[in-house]
């Protein structure tokens, strides 16, 4: 289990974001990969090894977005690949961060192979992207959909979800791993271990588990497992 960082704001967060995966390395990984959210679409760049390497990537796709997610790996399901590493994406419109292991995931594999999808890597991460992919196309909005497909798994998980048909929002949520939120001036931002956010922000709220977040630049909105408004300090 490794890291994850996000960020809405109103600049590039892709600085910020390879920043806060090179303050995740001493956890040790094996591979890192961030997604923007640019033009309409969802770019991501992955790749084995160091962030360095992924950040040069970054750099020469000239990568920019105000709304991403990034992720640094350690393989639990799935060799130490670029098809498995992190963000993973669902039909080109959702794009997911995971720190954990789901220990359902062959069932719901499964399930959704029945339901036509198609799964590139071999990890444990790829359902939930489809599973929250299957409840944002049957009309729920971008929150509902991830927690309609959290309930479905069982196992341990920190995620984050960004989408570019809402693309100034990114929804996270938490079960067995740690997450937080650090709150900023217009720009706010997740990560797993606070070490990630200390450049960006010293103002954090902890998430508990089954807690869900909704962020955008100007808010958060937090709902405990039971679906209730809550405010953590
Ligand atoms: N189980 C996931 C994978 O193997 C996530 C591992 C992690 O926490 O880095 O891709």
């Amino acid at each position: 289990m490794c890291g994850i960082v996000g960020a809405v704001a109103h600049q590039n967060v892709v600085p910020l974001l390879v920043e806060g995966l090179s303050r995740l390395e001493y956890r040790g990984y094996d591979s890192a990969g961030i997604a923007v959210l640019n033009d309409d679409a969802i770019r991501r760049v992955r790749a084995i090894g160091r962030v360095a390497e992924m950040q040069g990537r970054a750099d020469s796709e000239k990568l920019t977005g105000t709304t991403g997610i990034g992720h640094t790996r350690w393989a639990t399901h799935g060799g130490v690949t670029e098809f498995n590493a992190h963000p993973h994406v669902s039909n080109g419109d959702i794009a997911v961060v995971h720190n954990g292991i789901i220990e359902n995931h062959e069932e719901q594999r499964l399930r959704l192979k029945q339901l036509d999808y198609v799964f590139e890597s071999q990890t444990d991460t790829e359902v939930i992207a489809h599973l929250i992919h299957y409840y944002f196309q049957q009309g729920n909005d971008l929150f509902a959909a991830t927690r309609l497909a959290t309930a479905d798994l069982t196992g341990a998980f920190a995620i984050a979800v960004v989408s570019h048909l809402k693309p100034d929002l990114m929804v996270c949520a938490r079960m067995g791993c740690p997450l937080l939120i650090g709150v900023g001036e217009g720009e706010n931002f997740i990560a797993s271990d606070v070490s990630a956010l200390l450049s960006a922000t010293r103002r954090v709220i902890y998430l508990e588990d089954g807690d869900t977040a909704s962020l955008t630049c100007d808010g958060i909105t937090l709902l405990n497992s039971n679906g209730e408004t809550i405010e953590r300090p």
